[in-house]
């Protein structure tokens, strides 16, 4: 990796407007979490080629793979925020994907913002959520799998409710893993 490539950048992709001070609140727990600056990029343009008609969703893998066009070049990682409902094939819903040891990921607020019951969930609890599954994306960039201790954040998560259950941290060995391989670069 190269000294050029200094932060971690967020970016809202989604339909709607931003909610206000959603992506600070991301940035101060991903800085905190890796260690690297954030930085929020503002961009206008949105994918086109990811709305399946059929399931009514977004392809996750089509959207990460726009987002992955255009990278600052001194952007180390880079997470997309969207509000659009996110699929990968084999599963109903996703909440993000990432690229394993790589550069990418793009996290959903569709099914953040809303509990089991399909009711809106208190805008706290969303942002609790939002941050955890970005730090769980970005946990991936950094080459960090699925943990086994339900309390850490790199846990996996297939509802809300397990979302919930979870801290937005790293357990102390997901912590070592990251340490590990920054030290390698
Ligand atoms: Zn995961
Ligand atoms: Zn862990």
């Amino acid at each position: 990796m190269t000294t050029l490539e200094s932060h971690i950048c967020l970016q809202w992709i989604g339909n709607g407007r931003v909610e206000e001070e959603m992506l600070d609140q991301v940035k101060d727990h991903v800085e905190r979490t890796f260690g690297f600056p954030a930085r929020i990029r503002q961009v206008d343009v949105r994918p086109t080629d990811a709305f399946d008609p059929a399931r009514y969703q977004y392809s996750s893998t089509k959207i990460l793979r726009w987002v992955l066009q255009d990278v600052p070049l001194d952007a180390k990682k880079i997470v997309a925020i969207t509000d659009c409902d996110l699929f990968i094939p084999v599963l109903t819903f996703v909440f993000g994907e990432a690229q394993l040891g790589g550069k990418g990921a793009v996290v959903s607020t569709a099914r953040l913002r809303m509990n089991l019951n399909g009711l809106p969930t208190p805008r706290n609890l969303f942002r609790a959520r939002l941050v955890k599954e970005c730090v769980h994306e970005l946990g991936h960039t950094f080459s960090l799998v699925h943990c086994h201790l339900s309390r850490c954040v790199m846990s996996r998560s297939n509802t809300v409710l397990e979302v919930d259950r979870k801290s937005g941290n790293l357990c102390r060995e997901c912590q070592d893993h990251l340490k590990r391989r920054q030290a390698k670069g």
